[in-house]
Parts: C-alpha cells; sequence; structure tokens
C-alpha cells in the first residue's frame, strides 16, 4: 500500500467541477492580478474570521515582513520569536532591520515556552511573534498578558493554523494582526503561492496595503517606498471555492488524529502529540517523537509510507543564525526534538484504512 505525506489531487477531485468553473471564469474576466476576485476573498476571509480587514499578499512569509514594516519594527529592534518554525518566521524579522531573539519550546505542545519568555525582553524589545505550530494554538493568555505588560506588539504567524481556536476564539484575532500562508500544502491552500494578514486596525490596514503595493493607496500617489505582494485572481478565484469546505476539512485531519492517538497509545516508544486544554487543534502536522526516528523513518519509507520531519533543524541552530552564537542547551526542548520529531502522513482525505495500515507497520517496526 502507498500512503504519500500530503494527497492534494485527491482534494482537487473532490470539488473539480467548481474548481474548473472558478479558474476558467477568472481567464474570461482576464482579472489576472488583484481585482474582484481577490477582493471577494479577502471579504469572505475577513467575514469567516469575523475581522474587520483582510490584506491579500503574495505569500505567507510577506504577510510577517509586510506587517513588522508596517508596525515601524526595525533597526535597533528586537522581537522574541520560537526556535522551532519554519524560516519565514524569524528571517523576516532579519528582513525588518530588527534582532531575532529566539525562545525555547515547551514539551507537551511544540509552541513558544512562555515561562522563558520573560528572561528575553530587553529594553529594546517591540513585539512577539507566536507560532501556532502544525496547527495547534500557543499559550496565548499568558503571551497576552505579557505584551499588554510591557506594551508589545502580538504578531500571530497563523501559516499552519487556518480557523484553529482558543477558549473558541480564532487564533489570528488575538494580537495586533494574524499572518497566513496559503502555500498548496496548508489546511487552506492555493494552486501556487498566496498569503493574507488580517486586522482589526484600520490604519494599519491602509499601511498595510499600501507598503504591498509599492507604498501607494491609489495609483501613481507613492507616499512611501514598498514591496510588489499581491495575489493573482486565479488563487483568489480558488481559495473562494475552498473557503466553505475548510471546517469539514480541518475536522476530519482532527479525527485522524484522534485515530492514531488511540492506536497508537499503547507504543511505549512512541509520544503521541498532546492537545493543549481548550484549544482546536487543526493538526497541519501530525508529529510523532522517538528516539529510533530515523530508522523507523526509513522502515515505513520501505513500506510506501511517506513522512517528514518539522523541522530537522532547529532555528537557532541553523547555519543562517549561526552568528548569534547559540549552543544546545540554550534551546534544550527543540534541540532534543529535532532528533526525535517525525511527521506521520495527514491530509482530510487520508482514509482509515491507510491509518490503520500506518500504524501497523510502526507497530511491526517496534517488535522487531
Ligand atoms: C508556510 C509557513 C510560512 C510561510 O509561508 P509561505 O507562503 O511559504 O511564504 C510562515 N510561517 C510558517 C510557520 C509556515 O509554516
Amino acid at each position: 500500500m502507498i500512503v504519500p505525506f500530503v494527497d492534494l489531487k485527491r482534494q482537487y477531485l473532490s470539488i473539480k467541477p467548481e474548481i474548473n468553473n472558478a479558474i476558467e471564469s477568472v481567464i474570461e474576466d482576464t482579472a489576472f492580478v488583484r481585482g474582484k476576485y481577490v477582493t471577494d476573498f479577502e471579504n469572505a476571509y475577513a467575514e469567516k474570521y469575523g475581522v474587520n480587514h483582510c490584506i491579500s499578499v503574495a505569500n505567507g512569509t510577506d504577510a510577517i515582513y509586510i506587517t513588522l514594516k508596517a508596525l515601524g519594527i526595525g533597526l535597533g529592534d528586537e522581537v522574541i520569536t520560537v526556535a522551532n518554525s519554519w524560516i519565514s518566521t524569524s528571517e523576516t524579522i532579519t528582513q525588518a532591520g530588527a534582532k531575532v531573539v529566539f525562545v525555547d519550546i515547551e514539551p507537551d505542545y511544540f509552541t513558544i515556552d512562555v515561562s522563558k519568555i520573560e528572561e528575553k525582553i530587553t529594553s529594546k524589545t517591540k513585539a512577539i511573534i507566536l507560532v501556532h505550530l502544525y496547527g495547534q494554538p500557543a499559550e496565548i493568555d499568558t503571551i497576552k498578558d505579557i505584551c499588554d505588560k510591557h506594551s508589545f506588539y502580538l504578531i500571530e504567524d497563523c501559516a499552519q493554523a487556518h480557523f484553529a481556536s482558543y477558549k473558541n476564539q480564532k487564533v489570528g484575532t488575538f494580537g495586533i494582526a494574524g499572518t497566513f500562508s496559503f502555500y498548496p500544502g496548508k489546511n487552506l491552500g492555493a494552486y501556487g503561492d498566496a498569503g493574507a494578514i488580517i486586522t482589526n486596525n484600520g490604519e494599519l490596514a491602509d499601511k498595510m496595503r499600501m507598503f504591498a503595493n509599492h507604498g501607494s493607496l491609489k495609483k501613481h500617489k507613492h507616499q512611501i517606498e514598498g514591496i510588489n505582494s499581491r495575489m493573482d485572481g486565479l488563487q483568489a478565484a480558488i481559495l473562494s471555492v475552498k473557503l466553505p469546505y475548510i471546517d469539514e476539512w480541518n475536522e476530519k485531519r482532527y479525527h485522524n488524529a484522534l485515530l492514531y492517538n488511540e492506536l497508537l497509545s499503547d507504543v511505549e516508544e512512541i509520544t503521541v502529540p498532546k492537545i493543549r486544554p481548550n484549544a482546536t487543534h487543526i493538526f497541519h502536522v501530525y508529529s510523532i517523537r522517538t528516539n529510533k526516528r530515523d530508522k523507523l523513518q526509513t522502515y515505513l519509507e520501505g513500506n510506501g509510507i511517506s513522512t517528514a520531519i518539522h523541522y530537522p533543524v532547529a532555528l537557532p541552530f541553523m547555519q543562517a543564525y549561526k552568528y548569534l552564537g547559540h549552543h544546545s542547551e540554550d534551546f534544550p526542548v527543540a534541540y532534543q526534538y529535532q532528533n526525535e520529531i517525525l511527521s506521520l502522513p495527514m491530509y482530510p482525505e487520508l482514509s482509515t484504512t491507510s491509518v490503520y495500515y500506518v500504524v501497523d507497520k510502526i507497530k511491526e517496526f517496534f517488535k522487531q
């Protein structure tokens, strides 16, 4: 049996006529960049989040960068973020001109360890970028308290957490802005690159739109220098078709995760992911831990099962951050976990039969 890590084709086939119609309409209307399909998607996304503004951009990395720039974060500032994430979260801090300050992850939930934030605060700290990693909300209450106490901006990187919630409130709506990626493999994925920012702050929304559009809100009136970061009509139309399905798809992922958890609960050598109380985890990634990770991965591969590692090297230990001079002891949990984590196949269309097959092969590996 072949179990791919993700299967984007199956999702496409389930909504093919709608998608194909949407693509044809965009082409018929030659609405290739920005335009009505983009505005329609922005409105639908803002409405589903219950926020005032959605600013579409070219990708999830730009969404973070534009947020930092619009907030005026730059040279001389420090931004606190988490040691285990995709590099977009931290590289954009540097690109804005500020200094990246990493914090270790908490052992149970893979998100930022809130007990280790205060010790990283200096007079230069301006913001905290949270990552709801794997689709699991970070411990927002405590982080919000810290941000309120020190007047820091709270930015939520929701690239892996579309419509995840914490205490019945959707993540992305707790801070000054929430940033999203619609990279094809994300829970809500386009058929190319796309991203968005949500906020309730109108002044900030204008600044973001302006910065993302060469520094202008009106054609040929460039108030500042900006960048070119825009969503194209095809991606917007595809995302508008997919948006009504996202809750159902997230639920299916969640059920697959619960099934994995249940079936793997008696495998001593494995730690299955925990779900934070009061949070809705949308399982962008289903990551187990085991100290036989590499051998298990090879065994599964040999049995037709594709897996992945999110991420094999935690950010502070990357060559790109060598200049910060970090050691393994500075981020002990992230350091340990990078050798133990293994992401199993996870997507809404993953069949129960496939989950059982993956689990059987894992059990077989540990019995030999
Ligand atoms: C995917 C991702 C991004 C970047 O999104 P792109 O659309 O690929 O630029 C940022 N942060 C996290 C946590 C991600 O997983």
